[in-house]
């Protein structure tokens, strides 16, 4: 049987603006064909930060600049920017597929991830999004209820909540897209954040990390492998200190005792090994990889990033 892999694309993957997005998903979908070719069943998630933002940004100057709109919710800007990334996505790939002489189909899907209103995560806002805002314009925002932050030096920014995933509504789609033989691309930017009330589904407003939802479908997929691309080769012990260590072959003990220690930066690599561990510990066989994109082919080899089994 095919080894069946979930593929989480950072925000490398993917560029900041249309132009360089364009150019990224080319070099992207070569990734994804060349593990297409190996055999490998491929469902594809991805973040949408950048693009959230610029969409989020566009919608707020449209409420601002015209009376007659109201503001767009953020569940709805993530389910566009999973239109817009996808989109870029699934024809770059469908290109790359074509040049090769393959016909396997490419399918995007808008996803919804259902989260727990009475998540803890919902009292402790810690994701900040959309663009930089002065001391002031915050301070606009608190006093109606919309809760900033102070992001890294750069500025003020809208701070949302972000639940851990307990359901991907659209899995059987994914499941029977999968048996079909397409690639899937699914979950984008974690996936729209929705609650079940009264057999009614409605838009939260927080944001689900890729990472931990990619953990979460790879394990409903029964995947053997949960592969998550971004911007370093190995996650490291001691980062960018004169003592970092990369890591390689590591077990899901060791991972968590470097987690304990502190080793990974929340909101970055710490979310991408805390996702690991809990797929590699969910069942024997299953491993994750981090690595960079380039390297996704020599990762699933054996040959380089970090790999975490239990
Ligand atoms: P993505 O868009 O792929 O999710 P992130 O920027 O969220 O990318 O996370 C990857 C980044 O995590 C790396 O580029 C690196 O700068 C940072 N990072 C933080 N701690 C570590 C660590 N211990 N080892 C490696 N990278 C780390
Ligand atoms: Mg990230």
């Amino acid at each position: 049987m095919n080894k069946r892999v979930v593929i989480a694309l950072g925000g490398n993957a993917l560029g900041k603006d249309i132009d360089e997005q364009k150019v990224a998903v080319a070099k992207t979908a070569q990734v994804i064909v060349d593990l297409a070719q190996q055999g490998l069943e491929i469902v594809i998630t991805h973040g949408n930060g950048p693009q959230v933002g610029m969409i989020q940004d566009a919608m707020d100057n449209v409420v601002v600049r015209y009376k007659i709109y109201k503001q767009v919710p953020l569940p709805s800007s993530i389910a566009m920017s999973q239109g817009y990334i996808g989109i870029d996505l699934q024809n770059a790939i469908k290109y790359e597929l074509r040049r090769r002489n393959m016909d396997t189909k490419v399918s995007t899907i808008l996803s919804q991830v259902e989260v727990d209103k009475n998540d803890p995560a919902f009292q402790h806002p810690t994701k900040p999004i959309g663009r930089f805002m002065t001391k002031e314009e915050a301070e606009i925002n608190e006093a109606h209820g919309i809760p900033c932050m102070e992001d890294a030096g750069r500025g003020y920014r809208i701070v949302v909540a972000s639940p851990m995933p307990k359901r991907i509504r659209e899995l059987e789609t994914i499941k029977t897209l999968l048996a079909a033989g397409h690639i899937v691309i699914a979950c984008g930017g974690g996936g729209m954040p929705v609650i079940e009330e009264n057999g009614k589904l409605s838009g939260v407003n927080a944001v689900v990390d890729k990472d931990n939802v990619s953990c979460l479908l790879a394990q409903n997929l029964d995947a053997d492998r949960l592969v998550i691309l971004t911007a370093v080769e190995h996650a490291a012990l001691n980062y960018r200190k004169e003592n970092q260590v990369w890591l390689s072959d590591i077990s899901v003990e060791e991972a968590k005792k470097y987690v304990a220690e502190g080793h990974f930066a929340p909101g970055s690599m710490l979310p991408k090994v805390e996702a690991s561990i809990r797929f590699a510990e969910s069942k024997p066989g299953r491993r994750s990889l981090i690595t960079l994109l380039d390297k996704a082919s020599d990762g699933l080899a054996g040959k380089t990033g970090t790999v975490i089994t239990l």
